[in-house]
């Protein structure tokens, strides 16, 4: 469940229980998918509750807002401060936080002035599971991005990784892989992707992806621990020759893939630069390693 009887919301500049905070039926949001939202974690540290990365998220959700033209007037450093007395308010300091922006009602296809800020937070275990991901490579694209801003978290871009996500459980996988209309490798339904060749990661370059916020970070953590990393396009074809491969995202964090259709990664995951990578994330998260960058 996301909520109980004891939870609160942020909505509008208050805090509110879910069940008192409204949104409106003929909103654009809800009938043309135009809205904004983010999903950030919050990590029980030494130091208590942490947002990791929280004002990269924000100015990610404001940016998203911004190009949907959605103007609001809260800067990244007010949305952190509300986060952290959100989880306060909630008793939560392990959690998955998710902000939306809504717009109001207007049936003409131009974004409705109303726009409404709604903060909802819930604890949550892994999202991809403990275990290594079978996954197949979907029949859907990743959008063209020359048809929206690929690299913001707008509602309606959602359906695409909604139909990928639904295609690869009914057809008994874990998760889906998308290609661009390139036919280059992308992303993942909701995490950017890398492979390992040798001593070597390569992840596709911003374009035609997410450029997620955990991406970031685990180049950043290659950069510090030395470990080549390069950012370029590569095919489906060169992917199923790697020797490992692994999802990066708020959500996921760093989980490794078992198999690509009926292709396995022949290196152990234990022996892979991404079971390293994995660790040093959660370190970081937690606290436990500090990061120039962070
Ligand atoms: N790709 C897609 C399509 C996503 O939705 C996400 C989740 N935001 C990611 C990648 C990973 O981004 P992040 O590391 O910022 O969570």
């Amino acid at each position: 469940m996301y909520y109980t009887n004891d939870s609160y919301v942020f909505h509008n500049g208050k805090f509110l229980k879910p069940a008192e905070a409204n949104t409106n039926l003929y909103g654009q949001t809800l009938h043309y998918g135009n809205g904004v939202f983010e999903g950030i974690r919050a990590y029980d540290t030494p130091e208590g509750a942490k947002i990791f990365k929280g004002l990269d998220h924000y100015e990610r959700l404001i940016k998203g807002a911004h190009v949907m033209s959605m103007e609001f007037n809260y800067t990244p450093e007010e949305l952190c401060e509300i986060t952290y007395e959100l989880l306060e308010k909630n008793n939560l300091k392990d959690a998955y936080i998710r902000p939306l922006i809504t717009t109001g009602a207007d049936m003409s296809l131009r974004t409705s002035s109303e726009v409404n800020i709604t903060i909802q937070c819930w604890e949550w275990g892994k999202y991809m599971g403990d275990k290594l991901l079978r996954v197949m490579t979907s029949s859907f694209q990743r959008p063209n991005p020359k048809s929206c801003f690929v690299e913001t978290k707008v509602t309606g871009h959602y359906v695409n990784s909604i139909l990928s996500t639904n295609e690869a459980k009914q057809k008994g996988f874990d998760e889906a892989l998308l290609l661009d209309m390139n036919g280059n490798v992308a992303e993942c339904s909701g995490a950017n992707v890398f492979m390992q060749k040798g001593n070597k990661l390569v992840t596709p370059p911003k374009g035609h992806i997410m450029p997620g916020i955990t991406r970031s970070t685990v180049i950043d953590l290659c950069k510090e621990e030395g470990f080549e990393v390069e950012e370029k396009h590569f095919t489906l074809e060169e992917l199923k020759q790697a020797d490992a491969c692994f999802f990066t995202g708020t959500a996921a964090e760093v989980v490794g893939l078992q198999s690509l259709d009926d292709y396995q990664f022949p290196l152990a995951w234990e022996e892979s630069l991404g079971y390293q990578l994995m660790h040093m994330y959660k370190d970081l998260v937690l606290g436990k390693r500090k990061l120039q960058s962070v």
